[in-house]
């Protein structure tokens, strides 16, 4: 048992903290020390107990904390499964997890180990008060993100100032013994025109005002265990609304945002009211009192037990969707009530993605938006996880590129997906609401996971956790020739029906083959669509199907129901599969004035200056390059738009002022392409091509060009998609037609 009663004096104009920290714990059987990290720059005036003979003074050391364990930091936000790129925030990663920045590392500063010496005043398992006091600066300015695709959120150890207050687990502003959980009575005195916010709920807020200042002092209740407390303040402007959950609580629904962006509350509330519904009769009550939206000012996507903190400029572009929004109120439930060990492996994003990312639409009734999440997860994989650079899901542990999240976020949702088909919707969701009722407020594992639910279904679920879990990769699926020796098809008309014999294979194996509950589908000469479950257990294993009427085609995993490798010849030709061939080029344009080049040369030095393995080349040298290629300019600018044409075949036509696509013709200066079309010699490679009508409808485009990358061609108008499809593979292995 550990409990603060913790008061903090805030003074941003001069980045200090003075704080008073009443801590209660149960000194642990025969110590007679206890051992606290706090931040090297808060300096300890002094820690005394206070026992029922009063207060006596302590004493206690201090020394470096390096490699001492550090408590995890909030929860990023997550993963827009991304169909749509540009409108979306993009891929945010973080800290969830026992990791220290390296950059602190550099400059000296973190936290230290303060190691009190309880002096005889008390005995094992006796509940002792320690009082601290301490004050400092905490002044590391947030730093823009690192990277362009991931906005790591540990962009600052902590800041104080007068554009905000961010205190965060990794700032260690209160004394803390490492891997507890404990609560808090939280009591903050800021400037009088400043808000702070934490977590549980605030419980009084009183203004106080001398001649030389004014000061508003807010005492907040975290009730629930909590792994590291965040403390905010800014200059706030607070709505809220009563919302009774299901079991008639009263939750607060609150939005703090800044004056400039408060008129978006409204939108915020409604929304976060519409996924605690949601959540809470799926998962359980809500954990914590309030759920509220708090606006950062520093970019950042964060989930903290009870509040999400989002830079302005996630603010500003309404940042409601199920993958944004909906997945920070998942995460109230897992990550910020159920713990994650992450040096453990981390199921909480599998999970979280998996209900809010995916689940949301299918809750809604949008199948085919489901349909779509479930094909780019399977696609996200394919695309970003080469076979030799796989890992299992057990050693997922945070995201740090899109690989990592193509296995910890996308694979481990799909895994629940298939566990729920696999055990059915009545045990999925009672396993669920069993998990969080049992293991709230506690750290689990992916073993824990798999007890719950095997409890739930009533049977072993070793197995498919161990083949899903804790193996790396997934099975490539195919069907074999549905002939027989005579080269007929392996159809007989029996006296009810016809029977269909095929075989699905496991290609290029290694180890056990994988046991699948595989749907297959078979369009019939009758129009109809006959789907059944086929259980796959072997290598290569036969399959008889019954039908009413004379199969057609057979389709395994139609709607992308089953986790698998689909290789990159089964993918629609797409910007992805350029930017992650081992061989890239880059052609660049040749003709045309300085003009009609210019949007194009200064694409082509953001991507040489962020992917140095990338070659560059002349519009001359296209035949005799290898690997997959990107043209940059059109007809008329660039010579190897010829080329292009040729690979895409018929269903293309490019000029200088107006191009085709699937049967559509575009004109106008304001339109632009990027198509991507298979090398025809060169199998597993494609040629994509990006060019716009006149240099200012490519450079609209050119900035964002790299979201556009899940389809085979998009047009734009004006900057704003306007068309969008997909090239069917030319070789889709798992589609067999049978002759008549
Ligand atoms: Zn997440």
């Amino acid at each position: 048992m550990l409990a603060h009663d913790l008061s903090v004096e805030l003074a941003p104009d001069r980045h200090e903290l003075k704080a008073r920290d009443r801590i209660a714990l149960k000194v642990p059987a025969n110590r007679q020390h206890v051992s606290f990290l706090l931040n090297s720059a808060l300096r300890v005036a002094s820690v005394q107990s206070r026992t029922e003979a009063g207060p006596r003074p302590l004493a206690y050391v201090t020394e470096p904390a390096r490699g001492a364990p550090v408590a995890p930091s909030p929860s990023p936000l997550p993963s827009p499964v991304a169909t749509d790129g540009a409108t979306g925030p993009g891929e945010r990663a973080g800290v969830r997890g026992k990791a220290t920045g390296p950059r602190r590392e550099a400059t000296g500063e973190g936290e230290r180990l303060v190691t009190v010496d309880l002096n005889g005043e008390v005995t094992s398992g006796q509940i002792v008060t320690l009082e601290w006091s301490y004050e400092g600066t905490i002044n590391d300015p947030p730093r823009e993100p690192r990277h362009l695709r991931f906005v790591t959120p540990s962009e600052t150890a902590g800041y104080i100032g007068g554009e905000g207050v961010y205190l965060s687990g990794e700032t260690h502003w209160y004394p803390e013994v490492p891997g507890s959980l404990p609560t808090f009575r939280l009591t903050v005195t800021t400037p009088e025109d400043w808000q702070a916010v934490t977590h549980g709920k605030q419980i009084a807020r009183e203004a106080r005002s001398t001649a030389a200042r004014g000061t508003v002092t807010a005492q907040w209740d975290v009730a629930a265990k909590t792994e590291a407390l965040t403390l905010v303040a800014n200059r706030f402007v607070v709505q809220h609304r009563d919302w009774r959950d299901p079991s008639g609580r009263t939750i607060e629904v609150a939005a703090y945002l800044f004056p400039e962006d408060a008129s978006l509350a409204q939108e915020y509330l409604d929304a976060s009211v519409r996924y605690l519904e949601t959540y809470s009769k799926l998962l359980g009550s809500y954990p914590f009192p309030k759920f509220a939206v708090v606006e950062n000012f520093f970019a950042s996507g964060l989930g903290m037990p009870s509040f999400t903190l989002l830079g302005s400029g996630v603010i500003k572009r309404h940042y409601v969707q199920p993958y944004a929004l909906g997945h920070e109120i998942v995460h109230s439930w897992f990550g910020n009530w159920l713990f994650n060990d992450a040096a453990e492996g981390n199921w909480v994003e599998g999970l979280t993605t998996y209900l809010a990312n995916y689940y949301y639409d299918e809750f809604s009734g949008s199948e085919a938006q489901a349909r779509e999440q479930r094909r780019m997860m399977v696609l996200g994989y394919a695309v970003y996880v080469r076979p030799e650079e796989d890992y299992p899901v057990a050693h997922f542990r945070q995201k740090v590129d899109q690989k990592d999240n193509a296995i910890g976020y996308q694979k481990a949702a799909m895994i629940f997906h298939m566990l729920r088909r696999d055990i059915g919707d009545g045990a999925f969701w009672s396993g669920l609401r069993r998990l969080v009722a049992e293991r709230g407020g506690a750290y689990s594992t992916w073993r824990d996971v798999e007890e719950i639910f095997a409890a739930a279904a009533g049977r072993n679920l070793r197995w498919f956790f161990a083949q899903w879990v804790e193996r790396p990769g997934a099975p490539i699926l195919g069907i074999m020739e549905a002939l027989d020796q005579d080269g007929g098809p392996r159809v007989r008309q029996g006296s009810d029906g016809f029977v269909l014999q095929f075989r699905v294979v496991q290609a290029g194996l290694a180890g056990e083959p994988y046991r699948l509950n595989l749907p297959v589908s078979v369009n019939m000469a009758d129009g109809r669509t006959h789907r059944v479950l086929a259980k796959v257990e072997s290598r290569d294993q036969a399959l008889t199907l019954h039908l009413p009427s004379r199969p057609l085609s057979v389709t395994i995993d139609p709607d992308f129901d089953s986790f698998r490798r689909l290789a990159r010849e089964q993918l629609p030709p797409m910007l992805n599969l350029f930017v992650t061939d081992q061989h890239r080029t880059l052609v660049l344009p040749g003709m045309g004035t300085e003009a009609d080049q210019e949007p194009y040369r200064g694409l082509a030095g953001q991507i040489l200056s962020r992917e140095p393995a990338v070659v560059q080349v002349s519009d001359q040298e296209f035949a005799s390059l290898d690997g997959s290629v990107l043209v940059l300019g059109g007809p008329g600018v660039n010579r190897a738009a010829d080329r292009v044409a040729q690979a895409c075949g018929g269903r293309v036509s490019l000029g200088r002022d107006r191009f085709a696509v699937e049967g559509k013709t575009y004109e106008g200066t304001d339109k632009a392409l990027l198509i991507t079309c298979r090398r025809p010699d060169r199998p597993g490679t494609v040629v994509t091509l990006f060019y716009g009508l006149a240099p200012p409808a490519a450079a609209k485009v050119a900035r964002l060009l790299f979201f556009y990358g899940w389809q085979s061609y998009i047009v734009f108008h004006d900057g704003t998609v306007v068309a969008r499809g997909d090239f069917a593979s030319p070789k889709e292995e798992v589609e067999v037609r049978l002759a008549e």
